[in-house]
């Protein structure tokens, strides 16, 4: 009882509290829009009129009246960042970087946001030399971080790994899988320059930084495919098949022109023909048609395909059959000049097929939901590392 009573007595002293909160802000607020200089309003104004240079200007005449105002100038360099309008952003950016008094944190954020400027704007010279000034202090972990990123651009892969080092201790975050990846970049530079050991080296590295990395045993595999050394690079090949069989497909074409080379088709075939039993049928599909065409010749490509059809019914197997019955009537055909009309029936028909499958597959972003023809290890979208799934998702148009 005593309770309830109490509160019956505290609500009035509630509400009473409230409203004299709300006056009292209300109050703060006028009076601070007092003190406000008319510059303020006068940029206020030009902004509202599209008119972003004469509000710079107007704005950097009240930092200068009134050095309370840096958030103000923080919030306009963001908002043209944002809007792609990265010159204005710099000129705000180095007007506050460069006032003598602006206090040691707020010049470092100043800082900060010019190199994101730059790098924007593609100075990445002047975006790392800003960036670089930063490299204690609060602002050390994010700076690093735009750093990498430009790194990365700049395919200055050596200096990206450095940064990424660091980034792992200042941030207590894994970057193994972003490491890896460099030291591929950095193999794949070596064999252009010709130079395969100290490729070797560098997936070595990679394997090291993250077992689990498909990239680097691709690539072993080509330097020794390059160096004549074909059963060396299908071990690299399919031994992907421990660490992810899911990448299979990516060396379906590589691991038939080995055996190619070893005069082994045979053994192409059979790895291929189980692996169309299993979930893969769909991205080896291309490879197991030419290779059943090549070395067996149209029939047993269309037993094949019709195979796959009952197995697994794709427009894209469907397509592959009926190229394989177009093959097989124009090789019956033969040196006849006029093709039966059946035969030409067949042709139409894969013709109508193959043009409506040919941009049908793509590989997805998981992350950003680009959609990309070629596989990337980098999404050229967001720029993440290892967002595409080696599986290409059908979609229409
Ligand atoms: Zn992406």
């Amino acid at each position: 009882m005593m309770f309830e009573t109490w509160w019956l007595l505290a609500l009035p002293l509630v509400f009473g509290l409230g409203w004299m909160a709300a006056r009292f802000d209300l109050r703060q607020l006028l009076s601070e829009q007092g003190a406000l200089p008319r510059s303020y309003f006068k940029g206020l104004n030009f902004l509202l009129n599209e008119q972003p240079d004469q509000a710079i200007d107007a704005f950097i005449e009240v930092a200068r009246l009134d050095p309370e105002t840096t958030e103000l100038h923080f919030a306009l360099g963001a908002l043209f960042r944002r809007r792609g309008e990265t010159e204005r952003a710099i000129r705000v950016h180095q007007n506050l970087a460069t006032r003598p008094d602006l206090p040691e944190p707020e010049r470092e954020h100043a800082l900060f946001e010019l190199g994101q400027d730059f790098l924007r704007a593609g100075l990445l010279d002047r975006a790392e030399e800003s960036l670089r000034r930063l490299m204690s202090g609060p602002y050390a972990a994010s700076a690093k971080r735009v750093l990498l990123e430009l790194y990365e651009v700049e395919k200055e892969w050596q200096k990206a790994i450095d940064a990424a080092r660091e980034l792992q201790t200042l941030e207590q975050k894994d970057y193994r899988v972003q490491i890896a990846q460099f030291c591929c970049e950095l193999a794949q530079d070596a064999l252009q320059r010709k130079r395969p050991e100290d490729a070797v080296e560098w997936l070595k590295k990679a394997t090291q930084e993250n077992p689990a990395n498909v990239r680097a045993p691709i690539l072993l595999g080509d330097v020794s495919m390059a160096a004549g050394d074909a059963r060396g690079a299908l071990s690299h090949w399919l031994g992907i098949e421990q660490l992810d069989a899911s990448y299979l497909p990516l060396v379906a074409d590589r691991v038939v022109k080995a055996y190619a080379a070893l005069d082994e088709q045979g053994q192409a075939l059979a790895w291929l023909h189980e692996l169309l039993q299993g979930n893969l049928a769909a991205e080896l599909l291309d490879t197991a048609y030419r290779t059943e065409l090549e070395v067996n010749g149209p029939v047993a490509a269309a037993t094949l395909m019709r195979e796959q059809l009952r197995r697994q019914p794709t427009l894209l197997a469907l397509t592959k059959y009926f190229e394989a019955q177009a093959a097989q009537s124009e090789g019956d055909a033969g040196e006849a000049t006029d093709a039966a009309p059946e035969a030409q029936e067949t042709a139409a028909i894969r013709d109508l097929l193959q043009a409506r499958t040919r941009n049908l597959a793509r590989y997805t972003c998981r992350e950003c939901g680009f959609r990309a023809r070629l596989f990337y290890w980098q999404c050229p979208g967001c720029n993440r590392w290892e967002t595409y799934a080696p599986r290409r998702t059908e979609a229409l148009g």
